[in-house]
């Protein structure tokens, strides 16, 4: 099932194929009129303007309508990479002025990079975990409550039943994620402090949001489920990174 890209709703199709002449005709929206999907028209490049721009409905087209197949895997793994090298290059750097491009390449030698990047990968999987845990419990409470104020509203402004889909909230988590592979080009060409914190601040915005396309809960709750694992990792991360670096130092 599709979901239309303006008002979230389900639609059949995207659209219509007439026998025999090879013409499409694309599918409007029964509820909002508008087209269900514009991006099927749309070049790659315009997709991911509005996907950095986060827009909600670049977040449906990619999570709702397109196969991304192994796409997020790979992207995840990329992330993990980049992430584990933002801990390696501030372990060993000991002012901004210490970093420079070669050490992109010194890095691709060193085992500690590797160590690294494994503690982002689990850091990775304790954020989905959490995310996903904290989701369910939510989901079903307010399911179970009926807090309407806490689900996402159609185009009519009813309250949608959020629902806890499993294989879509890993894709939207893993997606959410991929933010942090601007690490790699702000440590190359514009690395400071500052940049990080804007980069792990789009990639909070961008989870919650497709958090909230995928399974219909608000933007709050949303945003609290991915605050709530952000904090745990970021609390446990020097301990494990502690224990990659006994690795090492073994
Ligand atoms: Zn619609």
């Amino acid at each position: 099932m599709y979901v239309c890209v303006e008002c979230g709703e389900e639609s059949k199709k995207l659209y219509s194929t007439f026998s025999g002449s090879g013409i499409l005709k694309i599918q409007h929206c029964g509820n909002c009129d508008e087209v269900v999907d514009k991006y099927i028209e749309f070049d790659v490049t315009l997709l991911l303007l509005d996907v950095v721009l986060l827009r909600v409905s670049a977040f449906r087209h990619i999570l709702h309508n397109r196969d991304t197949g192994v796409v997020l895997w790979k992207l995840a793994l990329l992330c993990m990479f980049s992430d584990g090298y933002r801990k390696w290059i501030f372990r060993n750097s000991t002012s901004e002025d210490d970093i420079v491009e070669e050490k992109v390449f010194h890095a691709a030698t060193q085992l500690r990079l590797y160590l690294l990047t494994l503690v982002a990968g689990l850091e990775l999987v304790m954020f989905i975990g959490i995310t996903l845990v904290f989701c369910f419990a939510v989901i079903e409470c307010v399911n179970y409550f009926h807090f309407e104020r806490y689900c996402t509203r159609s185009h009519c402004d009813e309250a949608r039943t959020p629902k806890f889909n499993f294989p879509k909230l890993i894709q939207a988590l893993l997606f959410g994620n991929c933010g942090k592979l601007l690490f790699l080009p702000t440590i190359v060409w514009a690395q400071s402090d500052r940049n990080f914190y804007y980069i792990i601040l789009y990639v909070v915005c961008s989870n919650t949001l497709a958090i909230s396309v995928t399974s219909h809960l608000s933007y709050t709750l949303s945003l609290l489920a991915v605050l709530a694992a952000l904090t745990v990792v970021t609390l446990l991360e020097p301990r494990m990174n502690h224990y990659a670096e006994a690795c090492y130092e073994f």
